[in-house]
């Protein structure tokens, strides 16, 4: 329970875990997303918030940058209220990749079946699932649902999503796979529109650990006391975040950190802690497969600090 971390070991697991990441110095900025590559390398930011609704913060921690892949979770977490976890693993799937987060070859090798919701073919299917009369009702409902796990109003940035409409070469030929294969379900191109719009929005760190804090007490958002999500999905969202939530780092991030995680190319890092609190780290240099270097070590910080490991006894 959370209420066995007090507030001052809280604040001191925060500074610390902030501290050791500005040790980290290597990685850089996304670079095939132009907006992100022009964002300033030495933003570093951490939060804590609890299932009861405290918050920790250290750094950078206001800064607001772009949810990129994190956003995958979210649109899950609406798409799985509204069909179930039984037909999401069916359309999409629970499997890792094993591959990077935009692989054409993985959904080659599955015969277009995405694997995972976490990585980008399985997040385009998810997107293609949300209902809606037009496009910009499907859009809203995945806005308003980034805004209720966040417990404020989450905006759209112009500025990232015309930096990724206009070059998302690669994204587009994912989304006609799917189709081809028919685990696109709805229009491909207006999947992929949306799909793109939901990873430009922009939140804080403090905002990811508010989003993780409402997974961690099993969907009801501790911070605004409102139900976001069907409790019972929340372990099913977990267990994918565990599998693909780092792309082809998630198996070592299990290894040493050993809670579910999600990361994004703008620099995000979320992990979460069940019943009892979600940890997010945030600097824009990332790691090979696309995780922030000192968004990592933050989260492993507090883990450490905090004895979090799932599987530790
Ligand atoms: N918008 C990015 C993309 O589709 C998100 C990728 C990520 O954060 N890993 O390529």
């Amino acid at each position: 329970m959370s209420e066995n971390y007090s507030d001052a070991m809280l604040k001191q697991a925060v500074g610390t875990a902030h501290k050791e990441a500005l040790k980290e110095t290597a990685g850089e900025n996304a670079s095939y997303i132009p907006y992100l590559a022009s964002v300033d390398s030495n933003l570093c930011g951490a939060a804590i918030v609890t299932a009861d609704g405290r918050v920790f913060e250290a750094g950078d921690s206001r800064f607001e940058f772009a949810i990129e892949s994190i956003s995958k979770v979210f649109t899950l977490a609406l798409v799985m209220d509204e069909v179930g976890a039984p037909a999401i693993r069916d359309k999409v799937g629970a499997n890792p990749t094993g591959m990077p987060f935009n692989s054409v070859l993985a959904l080659e090798l599955a015969k277009g079946k995405p694997l995972s919701p976490l990585v980008n073919a399985g997040a385009i299917a998810t997107a293609s699932l949300v209902t809606g009369s037009d496009t910009e009702a499907r859009w809203q409902r995945i806005l308003d649902m980034q805004s209720a796990f966040a417990g404020r109003g989450i905006s759209l940035s112009d500025e990232v999503n015309e930096s990724e409409q206009t070059t998302n070469f690669h994204n587009r030929a994912i989304a006609w796979i799917l189709y081809s294969a028919g685990t696109c379900y709805s229009d491909p191109l207006e999947a992929l529109d949306i799909y793109t719009r939901q990873c430009s929005t922009l939140i804080s760190a403090v905002d990811l650990a508010t989003m993780g804090a409402t997974l961690a007490n099993h969907g009801v958002n501790p911070v605004t006391g409102k139900t976001v999500i069907k409790k019972e999905n929340t372990q099913h969202i977990l267990a994918e975040m565990m599998m693909e939530g780092l792309y082809t780092a998630s198996g070592d991030f299990a290894y040493e950190v050993g809670l579910p995680g999600k990361s994004g190319v703008g620099g995000g890092i979320l992990a979460v802690v069940p019943g009892k609190m979600a940890i997010a780290g945030f600097a824009p240099p990332l790691d090979p497969s696309g995780n922030s270097i000192r968004g990592q070590a933050a989260v492993r910080s507090v883990a450490t600090q905090l004895n979090l490991n799932l599987f530790a006894q």
